[in-house]
């Protein structure tokens, strides 16, 4: 199956059938990345919902950065004991992070594009390639509404910085709204720090509250003008067809 198909097999179809077809597909060859914002803790109630039916669940992965906020550690906290699914917590590795603080500090982010993007890389980017290591396709809680470089998200698209792979957004035509409302009918634990003007949570010294109504990743490096990605979500190539996909686990 190639990505048109791929494509045409997950048009339509709800969010919840979008996961339990990736479960269905892939399951621990799949890996959910979640960094504990409302998409994604959307997505690990449908996860949980979803019977294993003698098969492998898809793992669920988190990025621990080191600069996280404390509300996103209870969140984790939180979702670890509300779901009982386990969650594997990445590390960067300890060596790549004292050579950057020893080169630039620990605030070198803010000293010029060249360090934030360094310390995401060694932060954020190289612990996700070592996660998806072996993976045959990531799921993320992407929507095309939260910002300009995302209005192109694909429910299923093969990622090319990720050796091909799949990457799935089911909730890629979500809105903030329908976010929040499968969030109060279905009591799902979110980030305080939402209800406080952070609609986008990455790390503490690089993320500040918006005021309503605004760019919702505006408050992400908001010193810095332009794109507002960390290196994890590069541009996807959607409709080339670069994977097979395999017909069964
Ligand atoms: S968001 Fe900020 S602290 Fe976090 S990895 Fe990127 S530059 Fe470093």
């Amino acid at each position: 199956m190639d990505a048109v198909e791929a494509a045409r097999e997950l048009s339509g179809r709800s969010a919840e059938d979008c996961l339990r077809w990736t479960q269905r597909q892939f399951g621990s060859k799949a890996a959910f990345a979640s960094s504990f914002g409302a998409e994604d803790m959307v997505i690990l109630d449908m996860l949980s919902k979803i019977p294993l039916e003698g098969g492998a669940r898809i793992r669920v992965i988190s990025l621990d950065t080191g600069r996280l906020f404390q509300e996103t550690y209870d969140l984790m906290q939180e979702a670890r004991d509300k779901y009982g699914i386990p969650i594997e917590i990445i590390f960067p590795d300890h060596a790549e992070v004292e050579q950057l603080v020893a080169r630039g500090g620990p605030n070198l982010f803010y000293d010029s594009v060249e360090n934030r993007k360094a310390c995401c890389g060694v932060r954020k980017v190289h612990p996700l390639n070592r996660a998806l290591t072996g993976a045959e396709a990531w799921v993320v809680g992407l929507r095309r509404d939260q910002s300009a470089e995302r209005s192109e998200v694909s429910r299923i698209a093969p990622d090319d910085s990720h050796g091909g792979i799949w990457k799935i957004s089911p909730l890629a035509d979500w809105t903030w709204d329908d976010v929040m409302r499968y969030v109060r009918e279905n009591h799902v634990p979110i980030n305080r720090l939402h209800a406080k003007g952070f609609p986008s949570i990455g790390c503490a010294p690089c993320t500040r509250a918006v005021p309503p109504g605004a760019d919702p990743r505006s408050g992400r490096w908001w010193w810095e003008l332009g794109a507002k990605e960390c290196g994890l979500h590069v541009h996807e190539t959607a409709g080339v067809a670069t994977n097979p996909l395999p017909t069964s686990k």
